[in-house]
Parts: structure tokens; sequence; C-alpha cells
């Protein structure tokens, strides 16, 4: 079952619903990753191929554990706002008010 409304007249914006996949799969940049130890990817230093945060920059080794640390999908558009401003840089700066005030 969906959850979606049926359009009996197919009243979508194609266009605009492929340009929206377009620029997000624009803003997804694969980066290597360098395994910093000894992991399931292999040993110390071992490269794969994952993505870069658009948000923060940070590369993780993966699609899943991107969106897992930082909301984003790289093959599944979302949320605009986590493409500027992403979880994991909400849950450094909550951790940084939090240890300013101890
Ligand atoms: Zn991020």
């Amino acid at each position: 079952m969906t959850t979606e409304q049926l359009d009996l007249f197919d009243e979508r914006d194609y266009d605009a619903e492929a340009a929206a996949k377009g620029a997000w799969r624009d803003r997804m940049v694969p980066a290597d990753w360098v395994a910093p130890y000894d992991c399931g990817y292999g040993p110390a230093g071992t490269v794969v191929s994952g993505w870069r945060c658009p948000a923060c920059g940070k590369v993780e080794p993966n699609g899943y554990i991107l969106l897992i640390n930082h909301g984003i999908d790289p093959h599944i558009p979302g949320d605009e706002g986590f493409l500027t401003e992403c979880i994991s840089m909400d849950l450094r700066a909550v951790r940084a008010t939090v240890e300013a005030r101890a």
C-alpha cells in the first residue's frame, strides 16, 4: 500500500523532479576514504572509494554510513538543508555547547 495520492490526470512535474535529482547528484562527490586502522575494509591505509559530505566535507567509506552520520544518501535526493548543514555538524555544535557549559 502506498501513502502517495494517485494523480488521475498525471499533473506531476517530471521535468522539475528530474532537475532536482540532477542537482542532488551533482552535489555528491565520490572520494577516496583511507582506513585509519585495521577494519573490515582491510589493514590501516587501505583506500576505499567512498563519498564526501557536501556540507562538512568529511569522507565516509560508503553511502550507507554517509546517510547514518550525515543524513545524506548520495543516491536518493532528500532534504536540501542537509547539503549545507548535516547531522554531523549539528551534533558537533551541540557537543561544543555542552562542553562550554561544563
Ligand atoms: Zn557532513
